[in-house]
């Protein structure tokens, strides 16, 4: 039968036949549907927008009545407290709108429109100036601290390689000239402003180093269960009297003895009285009780060691238990010059000592000695 209803040059192979396309027709939402036309009623274009509508405005309304938790990580600026929706950036900056007042209307579209406002974008263009303005700043006071930390740090060098501080100025003249990075910030405002360029802040730095320092060492003399002073006369380069004082305290933890620089003071009564008040001067004003220095060691001078008028003689008024210790290499030096009496000795000492003003005076002596005396070859 099937043979029958083939038309003339087609195949008998019916079965081998592509299957039928199905045809893809992308359907407006909007058009309306067929029933539509067959009814011929105009009405009903308004019937099925306004039902449109309608589902929508139901849709909205049930959103209307709940807040969605993820709303407040899409837009970070939203807060939620009493029904009602806020713009922390915009009452941050004192606008005045819905989302300053509280919106009611919890819907997606309301922080749409709030996100496009005026009010809203000043805003944020505000608080990114803010922020950049504070990042800027914080930049720039990091960039100043690490100034300072560098010179507070060629500050201690200085001092600790005895070089004056009013080679301060020069010494970061020649690290500029070196293009060392870092230190421009210490100059900056010129000479006619504060900067960290000259003598005087060297000073304060230097100041604020020894507070530091002596700080830490009140910690361990407040530790230390008992203390020796040892303490030295001399003079300066410009002739003044100064006298050198040091503690040696014990770290009750390890057992260790350490000694520790205190001060290098200037005095004017040379007496026993005068440098044993200098001396309490300096432990009052670490809060030292004088019975807590048992030590104390001196270069042995009369002044110092004198029993009753000398300064071991008033310290031991103050604390029976003190004892005076004669510094070991005074004690030698004692020795070998009153060792020395035979005219023979003598003699001998002073040859030596010409022997070595002899080098010492003559670099070029001194290179010869150093490196072996030039022979020229007829010598050799
Ligand atoms: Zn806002």
């Amino acid at each position: 039968m099937r043979d029958l209803n083939l038309k003339q040059g087609q195949s008998q192979r019916w079965w081998t036949m592509p299957p039928k396309k199905k045809l893809k027709i992308e359907l407006d939402p909007k058009q309306p549907q067929l029933s539509f036309y067959a009814c011929h009623r105009e009405d009903k274009v308004e019937q099925t927008q306004h039902e449109t509508e309608s589902s929508k405005e139901k849709k909205d309304t049930k959103e209307e009545r709940h807040f969605q938790e993820r709303w407040l990580r899409i837009w970070s600026w939203l807060e939620y407290r009493d029904n009602k929706m806020f713009c922390s950036m915009c009452i941050k900056y004192k606008k005045a709108n819905a989302f300053t007042s509280g919106c009611q209307t919890l819907k997606t579209s309301s922080m749409y429109r709030h996100e496009a406002s005026d009010d809203h974008k000043n805003c944020s263009q505000e608080q990114s100036l803010k922020q950049n303005m504070a990042h800027a700043i914080k930049k720039s006071y990091e960039a100043q601290d690490n100034a300072i930390i560098k010179a507070l740090k060629v500050v201690y060098w200085l001092a600790s390689e005895n070089i004056p501080l009013s080679k301060y100025e020069s010494f970061l003249t020649i690290c500029k000239q070196l293009d060392i990075p870092g230190m421009e910030p210490l100059s900056i405002g010129g000479s006619n402003r504060v900067n960290y360029c000259s003598y005087y802040a060297a000073n304060e730095l230097l100041n604020a180093l020894c507070t530091t320092i002596d700080e830490d060492i009140n910690s361990l003399i407040a530790k230390s269960p008992y203390i020796s002073v040892l303490c030295d006369e001399s003079t300066d380069i410009s002739n003044t009297a100064r006298m050198t004082i040091n503690f040696r305290l014990i770290n009750p933890e390890t057992e260790a003895v350490k000694s520790v620089f205190i001060n290098d003071i200037e005095y004017e009564d040379g007496t026993g009285e005068g440098l044993c008040g200098e001396i309490i001067k300096v432990l009052e004003s670490r809060n030292i009780n004088t019975g807590k220095v048992v030590g104390l060691g001196t270069d042995g001078a009369s002044v110092m060691t004198g029993k009753d008028k000398g300064v071991y003689g008033r310290l031991k008024a103050l604390n029976p238990h003190l004892i005076n210790i004669h510094c070991l290499a005074h004690r030698l030096a004692l020795c070998t010059s009153q060792a020395a009496t035979l005219k023979s000795l003598k003699n001998y000492q002073e040859w030596m000592c010409s022997l070595f003003y002899y080098f010492k005076r003559s670099a070029q002596r001194e290179k010869q000695e150093a490196h072996g005396p030039h022979r020229s070859p007829e010598e050799q």
